[in-house]
């Protein structure tokens, strides 16, 4: 390994910056939160020399009330539930409705359920996000919604870590359904009782819209020799559960680290370094696709690559989800090699963080995660109250770190015809 990246992954103020994010709480968008994180990230920002922007966008902003979810019957149970963000509202008397019980909620799952779905609550499962076969929340919602349902309750798979987070992705205005989070315990009573030929329930989901919000971005520039930018981003905001440690104080604090170290080697004859902290993106991606949806067309243009950050440590075996652009993954290979380490790479576009947006835009756009295809690691605190600096080992940090500063060199001091052969054979600039 060449001796600056070395120094790069023993940054010493790393575990302060993590530490430091961690400390301003959840970082939910709405709360305040996430406003605070970011103001604290452009000191950091200005820190390490360049242009420092705050930009602010428009998102549905939207505050959660009561959650409250019943099992009816003999003996009334309460159980513990936590509206979706954005969950359409239930009547203040709450929906009393029927579960039907669709385990996974996979897509054959509803297919054969088919018009029983019709007026019922349904109970599906959450699946650990990072694998090659998950299906995301808001799929689920969606088909639910398709089918008719009335209501949707999808539980924690694993017993004793409480209810998660997460957004039903449901635009303000947009019809919707009641939809919440349970534990695990919880899914185990419903659909004992589904079994048993008898499950009502009654749930109260309120939430207030907030009109006008804005989310904070934080942008750095460092301009190089050319109009190319190579951009490595991370999502500031997360959920109330925990402190959002794994995801993603691990990136933003990596991406900090990553500038300053990368910062004193970008001149003349390397292109330009952008650093952007999205919020929102919790909410549907809202933040990185308004940023980037709104963008002067030339601007979006000169950025050539995109090295997003997202819940970097938990586990020590690092991936890039390379998103349709065949040309990243020999790309990723070599950057791993010139930090030492690997980074195994997955070609299929997952829309599960900001670099969905840069990738549809035609820009080669790669999320960096921790624990691909590892539901055992501790990344599967993610979203929950497990969510804290402990489950976070600082040597995966540091390896990240390293793994980060590799590929974003290689971005910068690559040729032109280097960088711009970075769209070779993908679905996104074949159609364009
Ligand atoms: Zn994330």
């Amino acid at each position: 390994m060449e001796a600056w990246l070395s120094t790069a992954g023993a940054d010493a103020a790393l575990m302060d910056d993590f530490n430091a994010i961690c400390a301003f709480g959840g970082r939910l968008s709405g709360t305040g939160q996430d406003t605070a994180a970011i103001a604290w990230a452009l000191e950091r920002m200005r820190a390490t020399g360049g242009t420092v922007r705050k930009v602010q966008v428009p998102y549905d902003g939207w505050r959660a009330g009561r959650a409250e979810l019943q099992l009816l019957g003999a003996e009334p149970r309460t159980l513990a539930c936590r509206a979706l963000l954005r969950s359409a509202s239930t009547p203040d008397e709450g929906l009393v409705g029927e579960v039907l019980d669709l385990g996974q909620g996979r897509v054959e799952d509803f297919e054969r359920a088919g018009e029983a779905v019709r007026g019922k609550i349904v109970l599906v499962r959450h699946e650990y996000p990072f694998s090659t076969t998950h299906l995301h929340r808001r799929r689920k919602y969606d088909q639910a919604v398709a089918r008719g349902a009335i209501g949707f309750l999808i539980a924690n798979p694993l017993p004793g870590r409480g209810v998660l987070s997460g957004s039903s992705g449901r635009p303000r205005g947009a019809a919707g359904i009641p939809a919440a989070y349970i534990d695990f315990e919880g899914s185990q009573a419903l659909a004992a009782a589904a079994a048993a030929g008898q499950c009502q329930v009654r749930l109260v989901l309120t939430g207030e819209e907030l009109e006008n919000a804005l989310a904070d971005l934080a942008i750095l520039d460092i301009p190089g020799g050319t109009d190319s930018r190579v951009v490595i981003s991370a999502h500031m905001d997360g959920h109330d559960l925990g402190t959002s440690a794994l995801d993603n104080a691990t990136g933003v604090a990596v991406a900090l680290a990553a500038a300053r170290a990368l910062a004193p080697r970008i001149s003349a004859r390397t292109h330009g370094l952008r650093v952007c902290f999205f919020t929102a993106e919790e909410w549907a991606l809202t933040g990185s696709a308004r940023y980037l949806d709104d963008m002067d067309p030339a601007e979006r243009a000169t950025m050539k690559l995109n090295v997003n950050l997202d819940t970097v440590a938990g586990h020590s075996e690092l991936t890039a989800m390379i998103s349709e652009y065949p040309a990243l993954a020999p790309f990723v290979t070599a950057a791993a090699a010139d930090a030492d380490t690997t980074v195994d790479t997955y070609l299929p576009f997952m829309s599960n963080s900001d670099h969905a947006n840069f990738a549809r835009h035609g820009i080669p756009a790669l999320r960096l995660t921790a624990g691909f295809n590892r539901p055992d690691s501790n990344v599967n605190n993610i979203l929950a109250a497990g969510d804290v600096p402990a489950v976070v080992d600082e040597a995966d940090l540091r390896n990240a770190l390293r793994a980060t500063c590799a590929m974003a060199w290689r971005g910068l001091s690559m040729s032109q015809e280097a960088l711009n052969a970075l769209t070779v054979d993908s679905k996104w600039t074949a159609a364009k």
